[in-house]
This record gives C-alpha cells, structure tokens and sequence, in this order.
C-alpha cells in the first residue's frame, strides 16, 4: 500500500498488504484476546485506556507529522485532532463503567435488571480525513466495554493504522485487542462474512455505506453507518452577521472543507443576504492554501488528486448548469492537491451542487424569503447529518432546532463539531447509529435481560 503526500505529490511509505491468509490470522488472533478482554474489569480496562490518552499527548508532534504527511491537514490542525483523541480517551476510562452498570426495572419478579455485555470483535471500516479522531471515537468506547478492534483503515493513510496499532501495544492493553488489517474496500466483504467478527462500524461515503450494510446484512450483522452529509446552516435576519460568517467561513474551510459536517448550504434570508455574502466572501477569500507544514497555511492540499479533480468536476458541472462563481472555482498550478476556497450562488435543482456532497473547500449560497422556505431548501437533500441555524431569538432558534430540520444534530449559533460527551450520527441516506456519549458505547453491547422470580 502506498502513502502519496498530497502537497509533493511523492510516495511517503510503502506498506506491504496482509494476505487473505494473514486477515485471518490476525482476525483468530483478536476473537482470542477477547475471551479474556471481557473478563478484565473496568478499572484495569481504563489504566490502559487512561495512558494510551497520555501516549497520545507525549507523541503529538510526531503524530501530527504523520497525518499532515499523509494526508494533507494543516498541522495544527492535525495536533487539534491528536488532543482530541487523548480526550475521547480519557472520556470513556471515566464514564464506560457507569455506562454500563446494571441498569435495574421494576416488575412482578423479585429481581429484574439489563445488562450490557460486551459481543466480540467489531470491525471498524474507516475514513482518511480525519485519521486519528475517526478510529479512536470507535476504539475507546469498545474497548472499555470490553469488545475487541479490528481497524480497516483508508488505503491511502496505512501509516496512521499502524501507528494508532502501535500505540495501543504501547499504551499496555493486551495483545491482539486492538489491530490493523492493510487491505483495500473491495477486500473487506469477506471479514465482514468471518464468524469471527461480531459487528461492523463504517465511517465513510454513503455508497461505500449502502456496500457494507448489504454484506453484513447479508450475514445480519449490526451495523453503525457513519456517512456523507450536506450540512445547512440557516441565517436569519436577527443573527449577528458577523460572527456567523466568520463560524461559517470557519466550519466550511476545517480540514480544507474534507469534513462529514462541513458547512456546506448557506440558506440566508433575503434581507440580510448582501451583507452576509460580503461578510463571509471576506472571510472565504482571505484563506490560503499551503504547505500544510506552514503555521500561515489556512487550507491545505486536498488529501488526493483524483478527490480534488471530482470536486472541480462538480463546480464546473454546476456553472454550466447556471451557478455563478463568487471566489475561487479553478484548479491552481501545482503538484499539490490544492482547491482554492470557493464559493457558488444561483445554486438550482438539478446541479450537483444542490443535490451532492460537496467534499472540498466549496460553499453553496441560497437567497430566501421566507422560515418555510429555508426550511424546505434545508430539507430537500437525501442527507441529515448536521445543521445550523443563526439567530439572535434562542426560541425560534430552538423550535427550528428541534422540529423543523431533519439532521442528526443541529448547533444554534456556532458550527457543527463532535465532541465525546454528545451522541453523534445521521439520518436519512447520512446513516444511522450513534457514537460517542453514552449511545456510542451501547451501540456494541448485548443489553441482555435477566430476571430473577
Ligand atoms: P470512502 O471512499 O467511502 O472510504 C471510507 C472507507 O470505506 C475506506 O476505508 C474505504 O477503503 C472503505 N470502502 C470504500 N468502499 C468500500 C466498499 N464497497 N466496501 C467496504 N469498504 C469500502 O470515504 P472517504 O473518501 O475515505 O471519506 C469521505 C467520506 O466519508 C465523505 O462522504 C464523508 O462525508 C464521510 N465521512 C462521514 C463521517 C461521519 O461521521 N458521518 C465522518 C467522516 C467522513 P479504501 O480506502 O480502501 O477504498
């Protein structure tokens, strides 16, 4: 497997793949370690996952190198997402006990009460854009509830998979709990079928979602979906400006727009519309891509070529189609993956930047008149992951929040971000399942009734 940079356009690591033969070794190997994992008990459970949190920290420099190398992020950017993971860390060696004590119901019987097992191995198939967090918001909460880890990691971050394997065997967890298999997505229908492998999380683009829930489903396997998104975000015309261009320029530029939850629509009353398009084109044209190594770089190369020439297909498609470029839209002259911030208007039905995942530095403004008509703009997707709403009057922002956008989570005057204390996940074609927070860690377990006459 080969890692590319994508800022020199050079091949960064070179890994050999795991034979059919080998998978099914290591997949023996991890079934194995959880026979006794599940027996460990919480308190061992979190020392391991407590040091693997400050591992995390001693080595974030490296680590941030690593990520930044292999797939582009800004490198402060890719330190923010090592912290992160130390956090998600120390989350669950915290809370999983208390997530997962028995929980008691009263009924006729003298003794009736759930309680949440730990199934086996999960395999987590998983995305390249963010490398670490993806992988560690699936590993600490399954591992403290006592399952064990089977990482399929992107093919073009192999270098990420090994080190986060690395670290685990470092951090003291027993061997083979947490392991990486390099193979690539069309190799993955035949651990999914392993009998071995207990249960499925992928955190990727809705096809790769529709493949892998039809093969586990095949097997009826649980899955958890984690998949694309369109993200709205509604201003309306009480919303401090200002600021919520700044967050929306700020939530549609993070890991150069290659973010699940990237602010994608901007659906902004007609009366404010002028100023907030001046307001956000300021913020949007004053971001630079570079060197992602480089503390003055904004936006850093898109993490492949072939992603970054799929984007500037779906903006040209949507100029020919009537959109009109704003800023940016062109395919700048370098060996780095570069998209330049860019940002369309007369965005219509029928343009793939109304009805498609736009993974990249793009944003879509929407000129509106009228709550209903936001609303529906906002709705009119296939996805549901996350969403916005800017305004000054908490209670509209609420019932909005609440009743009116179909979303997995919408923020209120801020940008959408994960974060290990809230459930995170989608509806509609944005997938299904919860991670993190208390959903997070039950989404693996066997909530098995016992009651006792
Ligand atoms: P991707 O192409 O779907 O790949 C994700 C993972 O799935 C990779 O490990 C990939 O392996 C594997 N894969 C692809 N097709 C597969 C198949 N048919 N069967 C089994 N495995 C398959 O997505 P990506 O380009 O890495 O990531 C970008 C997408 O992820 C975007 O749509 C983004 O919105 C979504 N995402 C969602 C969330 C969320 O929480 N909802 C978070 C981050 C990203 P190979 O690399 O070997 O092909």
């Amino acid at each position: 497997m080969k890692a590319i940079n994508p800022f020199t356009g050079k091949v960064c690591g070179i890994y050999p793949k795991h034979t059919e033969k080998e998978v099914i070794q290591i997949i023996d190997k991890v079934d194995l370690a959880f026979k006794s994992w599940k027996r460990v008990a919480f308190a061992d459970r979190a020392k391991y996952m407590f040091r693997l949190g400050e591992l995390l920290l001693e080595k974030k420099d490296w680590l941030s190198d690593l990520i930044s190398t292999e797939m582009g992020k800004v490198k402060k950017e890719a330190g923010g997402e090592v912290e992160k993971c130390a956090w998600v860390c120390r989350y669950y060696a915290e809370n999983a006990e208390a997530f997962l004590k028995n929980e008691t119901i009263k009924t006729e019987a003298s003794l009736s009460f759930v309680s949440f097992q730990p199934v086996g191995t999960i395999l987590a198939i998983m995305p390249w854009n963010f490398p670490f967090w993806q992988v560690f918001r699936f590993l600490a909460p399954n591992l403290m509830a006592g399952n064990t880890g089977l990482l399929k990691h992107a093919s073009n971050v192999p270098g990420c998979a090994l080190a986060i394997e690395q670290l685990v065997g470092e951090a003291g967890f027993p061997e083979d709990v947490f392991r990486a298999v390099l193979i690539s997505g069309s190799e993955t229908k035949s651990v999914i079928e392993n009998a071995k492998i207990k249960g499925v999380t992928l955190t990727g683009s809705t096809p790769a979602g529709k493949a892998v829930a039809a093969a586990a489903g095949a097997v009826l396997k649980k899955t958890v979906l984690e998949l694309g998104g369109s993200d709205p975000y509604v201003i309306l015309e009480d919303a401090d400006i200002a600021e919520a261009a700044g967050l929306c320029a700020s939530g549609r530029l993070l890991n150069a727009g290659q973010s699940c939850i990237g602010a994608k629509r901007f659906i902004v009353m007609d009366a404010v519309y002028d100023e907030f398009k001046a307001e956000f084109l300021k913020h949007m044209q004053a971001a630079v891509f570079g060197d992602p190594m480089d503390d003055k770089t904004t936006i850093g190369p898109m993490a492949r070529t072939d992603l970054r020439d799929e984007l500037h297909e779906q903006v040209t498609k949507s100029v020919e189609k009537g959109a009109a470029i704003l800023c940016g839209g062109f395919v700048p002259q370098a060996e780095a993956a570069f998209y330049p911030a860019t940002v369309l208007e007369n965005v219509k039905p029928g343009m793939p930047a109304y009805h498609e995942e736009l993974f990249g530095p793009v944003a879509s403004l929407f000129r509106v008149y009228n709550l209903e008509e936001a609303v529906s703009i906002a709705n009119d997707t296939v996805f549901g992951l996350g969403a916005a709403v800017f305004t000054r009057d908490h209670e509209k922002g609420l019932k909005l929040a609440e009743t009116g956008v179909e979303s997995g989570c919408v923020f209120i005057n801020d940008f959408v971000k994960s974060d290990p204390r809230l459930p995170f996940g989608g509806v509609k074609e944005s997938g299904y399942g919860r991670e993190l927070s208390l959903l997070g860690i039950r989404e693996f377990v066997n909530a098995k009734t016992v009651v006792l006459k």
